[in-house]
């Protein structure tokens, strides 16, 4: 007792002084203390926000990756099964080459196909025949270069233009790698007429099956440069789909 009591109550100045400084030393390690573990809280909350954002993005981008992922295996088995399943008949077709000549018929190799391209002729009512006269005659007007190795009548008679190893002038860029379908129609919306769809369906199974490709590789004339052809069915994108899905259901 006596001891801290002689320790509350220094007895010289320089006692006093040392108490003082002992003091503040105290209040300032403390002070240290509190800065100290404000920073440590401080920093931990935000490394745990960042590991909950990090792992919020991470999850994120895993879900979209399997997504895509799980789109791509199904169409990429989808198109397999195609591939494999395929037994398509050729159709009854009416070969009627064009006279070769640099416009529509220029007899350069075809060297692959990867593509199929559908078009419409752009001229309502008008018959296979007289397309197929029109890509002719190119030859001797030299109007223009244009053909189709196919063009489908709306009475779904098919006429071959082009020998399949022979290119045609019908997509830019892709005259080297595709076989090209021209479809006649009568309504002027571009719709294809039933007997025109039946024999369209037929025609890109049958070709599917003699180049080993799938579903995908069937487009719109419009799918290589935006040209609207076939129009109706490049307004019309849901019949599009829908002619992709009875193609489908044709060759399964
Ligand atoms: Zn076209």
């Amino acid at each position: 007792m006596q001891k801290r009591r002689a320790e509350e109550f220094p007895s010289t100045t320089k006692e006093l002084e040392a108490r003082r400084r002992a003091r503040r030393e105290i209040r300032r390690k403390r002070r240290r203390r509190q800065v100290m573990t404000a920073r440590i809280v401080v920093g931990a909350i935000g490394l745990i926000l960042l590991a909950c954002v990090g792992f919020g993005l991470y999850r994120l981008g895993s879900f979209l990756w399997r997504s895509q992922e799980g789109e791509e295996t199904v169409s990429v088995m989808q198109e397999r099964e195609i591939i494999k399943t395929n037994r398509s008949e050729k159709p009854e077709i009416s070969e009627e080459l064009l006279t070769p000549n640099e416009y529509s018929r220029p007899g350069d190799e075809l060297p692959e196909v990867t593509e199929l391209f559908v078009h419409y002729t752009a001229n309502a009512g008008t018959s296979a025949a007289q397309n197929r006269s029109y890509f002719e005659n190119l030859g001797i007007t030299g109007e223009t270069s244009a053909s189709s190795h196919f063009i489908i009548g709306y009475e779904g008679e098919i006429i071959q233009c082009l020998p399949l190893n022979e290119i045609g002038y019908s997509v830019k860029e892709h005259n080297f790698n595709s076989i090209s379908i021209e479809c006649c129609y009568l309504d002027e919306d571009g719709k294809f007429t039933d007997a025109t769809y039946d024999s369209l369906i037929r025609l890109l199974g049958w070709l599917m099956k003699e180049y080993d490709l799938g579903i995908s590789s069937v487009k719109r004339h419009y799918d290589a440069g935006g040209k609207p052809c076939p129009i109706y069915y490049v307004e019309h994108e849901d019949a599009w789909n829908q002619l992709k899905k009875d193609l489908k259901e044709y060759i399964l």
